[in-house]
């Protein structure tokens, strides 16, 4: 039995102050049966790393460098993320493979810095709305995990794998349970014949979750909990989805 895991993605939201009533606003409501944690833009890591202690949420980053040090103007290394506490650093998001031009072999070497440095990567996969309708989307998200398997061969039961549809992040657009359930499988598959721990790494599914479709996400058999970007920036919102994830 996996334990669901629920991610909030704050991505370039937030300020202290609307940081700090956040994290109170989940402190009150937490906590909950399942992981939780919150990843945060690079600035606030030192500040919600403070406002966590104590509590079960774990803390994340968003990105971060698939170098281990150097001249990188810029960068933030995952020695750096492992410096501040975070557990989790999300790797090869949607966003950043969009507008950072981030290939699959770029995302699998920022997995394996994080790894190396005992931060878990939450690595993202998923098609654009026009792979979906080509008939594609099999063929794109194993495409994404494959260069990760390759790279991180015996260590790739050591992610966390997030399912997220391009054309449902953001946009209100949910994937089906059905649909969601369908590619998480052919997911575990993949992770299947890599290694023997698939049964027990986590598949989170990311793109509009909300409090009154969480229930049924995350009632799939292969769908492990949740990567949430919007709704993570209301603390009852995000408490009722991770509350949902038992
Ligand atoms: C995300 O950014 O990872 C995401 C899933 O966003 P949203 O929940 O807003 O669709």
């Amino acid at each position: 039995m996996r334990k669901k895991l629920v991610v909030g993605n704050w991505k370039m939201h937030g300020s202290r102050a609307a940081n700090a009533a956040l994290l109170s606003g989940l402190k009150e409501l937490g906590p909950w049966s399942a992981d939780v944690a919150v990843c945060v833009p690079f600035p606030y890591l030192a500040e919600t790393a403070l406002a966590l202690t104590g509590q079960a949420v774990g803390l994340g980053a968003q990105d971060c460098s698939a170098f281990e040090q150097g001249a990188y103007t810029g960068e933030v290394s995952s020695a750096m993320l492992a410096d501040l506490g975070c557990r989790y650093v999300i790797v090869g998001h949607s966003e950043r493979r969009a507008y950072h031009h981030e290939s699959d072999q770029l995302v699998a070497d920022k997995a394996k810095a994080a790894l190396a440095h005992g931060v878990t990567p939450i690595v993202c996969v998923g098609e654009t709305l026009a792979e979906r309708e080509a008939g594609q989307t099999e063929a794109v998200v194993k495409r994404q995990l494959a260069a990760v398997i390759h790279t991180l061969t015996h260590c790739i039961g050591e992610i966390v794998l997030a399912y997220e549809p391009v054309w449902a992040i953001g946009t209100g657009l949910t994937a089906t349970p059905e649909q969601a359930q369908a590619v998480h499988a052919v997911l575990r598959k993949q992770l299947h014949a890599a290694t023997q721990k698939s049964d027990a790494m986590r598949i989170l599914y990311g793109g509009s979750v909300k409090p009154d479709n969480a229930l049924q996400l995350f009632a799939q058999p292969d769908i492990d909990g949740g990567l949430i970007g919007g709704a993570a920036l209301k603390a009852a919102d995000f408490a009722a989805i991770c509350r949902a994830a038992h």
